[in-house]
C-alpha cells in the first residue's frame, strides 16, 4: 500500500492538504509489474498513472508495428491527456524494467480533484505540453520497406495487398497500367534490392521475414487456423507452457481480420476493428511462445499417429490438434466468375480494399444515368 510520504514525493501532491493524501492512501490502486507487463492499452478507458519506481514505456501502434514513443520516470504522470479530454488512451503504457505505479480511476481523480483543485489545473497543464507532441508521432507515416508494383484493380495485387496488410508488414503499392512496363505482375520489390516477379504468396512471406516454415516436427499442441479461435487456443496453450503451433492458411485474423469494427467483444467497451484485434492476440500469443506459420494449409490428419500433413507433404506430430478452420463462404456460382475475384467481384470490404476505389466516386460499371439520378428517398428505396 503507498504510504503518505511516498506520495508527498510527488511533486504534484507535495502540498496538498493532509486529508486529500489520506484519500488517495484509501483509494489508489498500487500496481506492481514485471517488464513488459502493461498497465494501460491505446483505447482504453481513461484513468491517471503515476510512476513511484522502475520505469515506464510508452508505446502506440503506428502502421502495423508497436512503437515507444516515449517514457515515464518515478514522478511522472501518464494518462493527463484522456483524462483532461474524455477520451480513450491514445496509447499504451508497460513497464520497461519492475516498475510500481499507482492508478487513480476517474471517480478517484474527480473526487480528489474536488478537494485540490490544483491537481486537475496541473493535469491540464501536462496534457497540453503533450497534446501536440502526440499528434505529430501518430501523423508520422513508417517508411514502407516493401513495394508493390502492380495495376490497381488487379486481382492478385488485391490478394497480395491484403495479404500484406493482415500480416502487418508495411508497404507501398506503386499502381502502373496493366503491362505497362512489361513485367509480369505483382513485383514485390524487397529492401534489399530483391525483386519478386509474379511469385506466390509463400515465396512472399518468406522473403518479408514471416514464418512458413514449423521450426520443429513435434508439438504438444497444434492449432489449425489463426482466427479469433486459433489465436485463443494459441494464447491459452502458449500460457500453460505447451509447444504450441499454429497452422494460417493465409493470414492471421480469420474472417475478423476483415471486419473493420467489432462492438460485441468482452473487454473493448469502444469497440475494436477486426485487424486490431487480430494483431493484439497474435502478438499476445507470440509473447506467450507460440509459433505461427503462414500460407501452410492442414490438408490431412492422421489420429491413429497423431500426425497431421500439411501441403507440400510436411508431417507433423502432436498429441493435441484444435481444429479451428471456420467457415468456408458459399460464393457465386456463375461460370467464369473466379476471372473477376478481387477485380470488380468482392466478398466483403475490408480496410485493407480501400485503395482499390479512392478516388473514385462510384463504381465505373454503374449506368450513367443510374448514377446521375439524384438519391432516392429511404422511402422509395424501401419499396425496391
Ligand atoms: C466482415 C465481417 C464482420 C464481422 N463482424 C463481426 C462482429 O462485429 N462481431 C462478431 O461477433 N463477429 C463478427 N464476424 C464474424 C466473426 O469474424 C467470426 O465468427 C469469427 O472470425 C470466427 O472465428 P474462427 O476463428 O472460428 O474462424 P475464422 O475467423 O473463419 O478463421 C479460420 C481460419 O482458419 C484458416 N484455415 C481454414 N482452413 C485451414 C486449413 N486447412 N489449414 C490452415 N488454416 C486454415 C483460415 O484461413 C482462417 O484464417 C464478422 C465476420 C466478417 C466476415
Amino acid at each position: 500500500m503507498i504510504t503518505t510520504d511516498e506520495l508527498r514525493a510527488i511533486p504534484a501532491f507535495a502540498r496538498l492538504a493532509p486529508e486529500a493524501i489520506d484519500y488517495l492512501v484509501r483509494s489508489v490502486e498500487d500496481i506492481h509489474l514485471v517488464p513488459g507487463e502493461y498497465f494501460a492499452h491505446e483505447g482504453d478507458e481513461r484513468a491517471l498513472f503515476i510512476v513511484i519506481d522502475g520505469r515506464a514505456e510508452l508505446t502506440k501502434v503506428v502502421n502495423g508495428e508497436e512503437r515507444v514513443i516515449g517514457e515515464r520516470v518515478p514522478g511522472r504522470f501518464f494518462g493527463e491527456v484522456p483524462m483532461t479530454l474524455s477520451t480513450p488512451f491514445p496509447a499504451s503504457g508497460r513497464a520497461a524494467e519492475p516498475t510500481r505505479i499507482i492508478k487513480l480511476d476517474v471517480t478517484v481523480f474527480y473526487s480528489l480533484a474536488a478537494m485540490a483543485p490544483s491537481v486537475p489545473a496541473f493535469v491540464a497543464s501536462l496534457a497540453r505540453r503533450y497534446l501536440d507532441w502526440l499528434q505529430t508521432v501518430a501523423a508520422e507515416q513508417a517508411e514502407p520497406e516493401v513495394r508493390v508494383v502492380a495495376p490497381r484493380a488487379d486481382r492478385r495485387a488485391h490478394e497480395l495487398t491484403g495479404f500484406l496488410t493482415r500480416n502487418q508488414v508495411a508497404f507501398e503499392h506503386v499502381p502502373v497500367e496493366p503491362a505497362g512496363d512489361g513485367a509480369q505482375h505483382p513485383v514485390v520489390e524487397l529492401p534489399d534490392g530483391r525483386r519478386l516477379e509474379n511469385a506466390g504468396l509463400r515465396e512472399i512471406a518468406a522473403a518479408v521475414g514471416l514464418e512458413v516454415e514449423p521450426s520443429q516436427r513435434d508439438y504438444d499442441v497444434v492449432i489449425l487456423g489463426a482466427g479469433p479461435a486459433g489465436l485463443t487456443a494459441a494464447v491459452n496453450a502458449a500460457a500453460e507452457g505447451l509447444r504450441t503451433l499454429v497452422v494460417e492458411h493465409l493470414a492471421p485474423g480469420g474472417q475478423a481480420g476483415t471486419s473493420t469494427r467489432i462492438e460485441n467483444y468482452t473487454g473493448f467497451p469502444f469497440g475494436i476493428s477486426g485487424d486490431e484485434l487480430a494483431s493484439r492476440a497474435l502478438k499476445q500469443a507470440r509473447r506467450l511462445g507460440a509459433e505461427i506459420v503462414v500460407t501452410r494449409t492442414a490438408e490431412s490428419l492422421r489420429p491413429g499417429g497423431r500426425e497431421i500433413e500439411l501441403d507440400g507433404g510436411d508431417v507433423l506430430r502432436a498429441p493435441v490438434v484444435v481444429v479451428a478452420t471456420g467457415v468456408e463462404w458459399r460464393t457465386l456460382q456463375v461460370p467464369g466468375i473466379d476471372r473477376f475475384l478481387g477485380s470488380g467481384v468482392y466478398y466483403g470490404a475490408a480496410r485493407s480494399d480501400s485503395a482499390v476505389a479512392r478516388g473514385a466516386e462510384s463504381p465505373s460499371w454503374v449506368p450513367a444515368t443510374r448514377r446521375d439520378r439524384p438519391p432516392s428517398s429511404s422511402r422509395a428505396s424501401r419499396g425496391r
